[in-house]
């Protein structure tokens, strides 16, 4: 079962929060109460040397027991919870604490083992005893037994701060996790707020909606990234949505002025109109190569103009690919009698071979097209840093400025007419500009008409 992003962070603060408390909770009582009771063990000693010593003094001040003196100490001592007994040097009471008060003595240890169950129900205590002696210029003069509730007790004052403490801890608690809560509520707000837009965004985009961007803003990496690659995955979409209506359009377009021309020429034969000469029938033959040649074309197109074009690399010389090249074309450039000028420079460079070939295949199929015959072609390669240079230069028909820009397009021809007998479909610059871009490089061209074109392709090492 999956739980949301909101609910999953308010949980993990919540139970880092409640961790935390719960710690501090274990380690205060551990340590804190451990120290608070070392330090009421501690008064309670000093207490009792404090009483000592003030009965031992009250003697060396006046040489003699002073029993009403002693008995004020008594009574403050067990107003402390101490109970006092006191004799002198022969064994003598002078004072003593549960002669004085029975009762109260025995409901003052009462009260503190109440006092001490409270805390720790198993709590195991009782009276205990402690004897002091005194002494006057080195002789003995007596003894203070101190009796009390060991081996410690709270006062009520203790417990008091002991309960205040506690009350604290839960504050402190209640508040973190309050706050753990807000705070969980914010962060997971700030999360899940983009990434519910980018679901949004991307299921209009399944849709169809290519169009839809997101400009939710976020300070997350991730999420950043998260919107980046949305965006540009509809960015993708909208492109490819863009090429296929055009790929449709243009597709239907080209198709139906050759069929158009077969079905007229058909009709007038099949209705008796034209006789089915020879001649006739060869020149429906030829529009049916046309479409055939224009449907293999298609085919390439589709193949290169994908965004994800495969390119194997290899390394090999430029120069011997091109150089292999013009051996198939040299009966074509021979019979046109157009002059081939080759500089050629071993040039190495990191390509897919077969698909270069294809793009010097279209230049010097084109250069030999559009060339008159008598003409000359000018094939230079050179590497410029590290990259590597290919220039087919003709002194052929050119190209208008305003063709040029369009020339890379799909089924963009100058002269349709012409194309008809050169046979072009006009999609051999578009398939070598994708070859070459999907090789990080770039196809340039320059053209006066009249004069000739000279096209440029430039490959990163
Ligand atoms: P095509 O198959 O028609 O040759 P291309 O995509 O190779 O298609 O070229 C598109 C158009 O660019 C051509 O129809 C032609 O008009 C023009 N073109 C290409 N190369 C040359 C050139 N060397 N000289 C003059 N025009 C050219």
């Amino acid at each position: 079962m999956s739980k949301s992003l909101s609910g999953k962070l308010i949980f993990s603060y919540i139970f880092i929060a409640s961790l935390s408390v719960l710690l501090i909770s274990i380690m205060s009582n551990m340590f804190l109460v451990r120290l608070f009771n070392n330090y009421i063990m501690d008064e309670h000693q000093r207490k009792s040397k404090d009483v000592v010593h003030a009965v031992n003094e009250q003697y060396n001040n006046d040489g003699s027991w002073n029993i009403s003196i002693i008995e004020r100490i008594g009574i403050d001592a067990l107003e402390n919870g101490l109970i006092l007994k006191i004799t002198d040097a022969s064994g003598e009471f002078l004072w003593d604490a549960e002669q004085h008060n029975h009762g109260r003595c025995e409901a003052l240890i009462a009260h503190f083992s109440k006092n001490m169950m409270s805390r720790y129900p198993d709590w195991q205590g009782g009276f205990v005893k402690e004897t002091y002696t005194m002494e006057y210029k080195g002789s003995f003069i007596g003894n203070v037994e101190i009796g009390y509730y060991g081996p410690f007790y709270y006062t009520d004052h203790d417990l008091i701060f002991l309960e205040t403490l506690n009350k604290i801890f839960i504050t402190v608690g209640g508040i973190s996790l309050l706050l753990s809560i807000i705070a969980g509520i914010i962060m997971a707000q700030g999360l899940s707020k983009p990434i519910e837009k980018v679901i949004k965004s991307a299921e209009a985009v399944t849709k169809g909606n290519y169009k839809n961007r997101i400009t939710e803003k976020s300070s997350t990496t991730e999420i950043i990234n998260l919107i980046h690659s949305v965006n540009k995955m509809a960015d993708y979409l909208e492109k490819q949505e863009l090429l296929r209506k055009r790929l449709t359009a243009d597709v239907a377009h080209e198709l139906r002025t050759p069929l158009a021309t077969l079905q007229s020429h058909m009709e007038a034969m099949i209705d008796g109109v034209w006789d089915p000469t020879a001649d006739r029938l060869k020149s429906c033959h030829e529009e049916i190569m046309r479409i055939n040649r224009m449907v293999g074309d298609l085919e390439k197109l589709a193949q290169y103009e994908n965004d994800n074009l495969n390119i194997t690399k290899s390394r090999f010389d430029l120069a011997e690919l091109v150089q292999s090249i013009l051996l198939n074309f040299e009966a074509d450039y021979m019979n046109k009698g157009i002059e081939i000028v080759f500089k050629r420079k071993d040039v190495w460079i990191n390509a897919d071979r077969d698909k270069l070939s294809q793009v010097i295949i279209n230049l010097l199929s084109n250069a030999l097209k559009y060339t008159p015959e008598k003409g000359k072609v000018e094939i230079e390669i050179k590497k410029e840093g590290k990259t590597a240079l290919l220039y087919v230069k003709d002194n052929g028909v050119g190209i208008s400025k305003e063709d040029l820009p369009h020339i890379f397009e799909r089924f963009y021809r100058v002269d349709k007419s012409r194309s008809r007998i050169t046979g072009g479909a006009g999609i051999g610059l578009t398939i070598s500009k994708a070859i070459v871009e999907a090789h990080g490089g770039c196809i340039g061209v320059e053209s006066t008409i009249g004069e000739g074109t000279a096209f440029t392709v430039a490959l990163p090492d």
